[in-house]
């Protein structure tokens, strides 16, 4: 049965211009963007602000490098190339949003790899388009992870910061927190919901009209789309396993493993976090995606035999290792590839549903950009409308992976017994 028949609603309901759902990255982007731009919108969260990838993510903001390691500068490469200014703005409070309260965890990304292990790469790193984009550095240069005379080997800067996501979350949340309520979507809509002209919910004695339903929900896309009977647009799971590495002393790094590469991404790719500890390194790349056919003893051990691998100089023996399995949550692609672009679409009567996936923390901007651009101009009303209180408790900020008790569960040394994480 429909919780709220289209019927009962008229124009003393709360009208909205948008109710967006999910808030990570792309629904807290959005909404900042939406209340500049004079929308009338709120925002549902099911669990906690950055619960879902966000706060797992790296917190790295691409410049699209990445995407060329196969030694050409690929479609996705190009398409997040303007990110880093865009984001540089942002954070210096003079771009779309005030970022300024963001912790930035390091200006620069680094590549490196052991003598004479590039590869053809070095040409490439050396060519003309990528001018202006990598720097190489001199040994004095290189960041505390890659000590002289231990590392003995090439290092690039990339103008890519590395941010910290939960003061993310917080700076972007801040400006809106009064427009963000704590709620399962799932449980407020069912197969009527949609009409032409939009939403129609009701939380307690509260009815609520929204022209749009803005679904930025991640992983949680998918049951929502079903909820609402919608069979499109459809989404896809990237699953990797992360790697999180503690080690007494760990210095900073943040930087691409490219070390006797073989294909087109980073053997390591390391962020690096604070603990309680000190810090911690969070490791993905290769190790993740392909991490993703192993038990967690089984990556445990890989883990330890890449670091020694690639910092050969220290003992990697009595590092405590856990790993975190997640999916990244996208657009379907034909052959599941790697989506190169933000994708935002309208769906349902009339268009009166949008969904949308950054595909990337990173993209957040360019999501928020596409969405801009299906919707209608704000109602007139919305300007002077009185502020919203609904009768909902507000979300918590999320924790970080390595906070939460599933990962505090470390081992010193990789154990026979290991139980399957995935
Ligand atoms: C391990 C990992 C590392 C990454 N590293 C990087 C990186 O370094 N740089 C980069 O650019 N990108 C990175 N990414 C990608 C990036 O994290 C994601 O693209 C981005 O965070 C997606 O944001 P989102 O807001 O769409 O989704 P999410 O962050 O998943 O947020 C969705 C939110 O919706 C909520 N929700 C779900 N269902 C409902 C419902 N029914 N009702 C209400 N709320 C609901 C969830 O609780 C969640 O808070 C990484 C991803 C992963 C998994």
């Amino acid at each position: 049965m429909n919780p709220n028949p289209p019927t009962e609603f008229g124009p003393a309901d709360l009208q909205l211009d948008a109710l967006l759902v999910g808030g990570g990255v792309a629904g807290l982007w959005l909404l900042n963007r939406l209340t500049s731009a004079g929308y009338r919108a709120l925002l549902l969260e099911r669990d906690a602000l950055g619960a879902g990838q966000t706060l797992a993510s790296q917190g790295m903001i691409h410049g699209g490098l990445k995407y060329a390691l196969s030694g050409r500068l690929t479609p996705a490469a190009t398409a997040i190339a303007d990110m880093p200014a865009r984001w540089a703005q942002c954070l210096a409070g003079a771009g779309e949003i005030d970022l300024r309260a963001v912790t930035v965890r390091a200006r620069d990304y680094h590549l490196f790899a052991a003598a004479g292990t590039l590869g053809r790469l070095t040409t490439f790193f050396a060519s003309r388009g990528l001018r202006g984009r990598l720097r190489r550095l001199r040994a004095p240069e290189f960041p505390d992870g890659l000590p002289t005379p231990h590392f003995r080997g090439t290092v690039y800067a990339l103008a890519d910061p590395v941010l910290d996501v939960p003061s993310l979350s917080a700076a972007l949340a801040h400006p809106v927190a009064h427009l963000i309520y704590r709620s399962d979507a799932d449980t407020l809509f069912d197969a009527s919901s949609l009409s032409p002209d939009g939403a129609r919910l009701r939380l307690g004695d509260q009815r609520i009209h929204a022209r749009h339903l803005i679904l930025t929900a991640g992983a949680g896309t998918a049951g929502l789309l079903a909820t609402l009977g919608l069979g499109a647009p459809r989404m896809q799971r990237r699953p990797l396993h992360q790697v999180i590495v503690r080690a007494p002393g760990l210095p900073p790094l943040h930087a691409h493993c490219l070390t006797g590469i073989r294909r087109a991404e980073p053997r390591l790719t390391i962020t690096s976090h604070p603990d309680h500890e000190g810090w911690l390194w969070y490791l993905g790349g290769q190790i993740a995606t392909d991490g993703v056919r192993q038990t967690r003893a089984a990556l445990i051990d890989t883990a330890r035999r890449e670091l020694t691998a690639c910092f050969p100089w220290r003992s990697w023996q009595d590092a405590r290792i856990d790993t975190l399995a997640i999916d990244r949550a996208e657009p379907m692609q034909l052959d599941g590839a790697r989506p190169d672009e933000a994708f935002a679409t309208a769906t349902g009567p009339a268009g009166s549903c949008i969904v949308g996936w950054p595909v990337k923390l990173t993209l957040a901007p360019d999501l928020a950009d596409r969405v801009l651009s299906l919707l209608p101009p704000p109602t007139r009303s919305s300007a002077s409308a009185p502020p919203v209180a609904l009768p909902l408790p507000r979300p918590a900020f999320g924790t970080v992976p390595w906070q939460s008790a599933a990962v505090l569960n470390t081992v010193a040394r990789p154990t026979a017994a290991e139980p399957e994480t995935r």
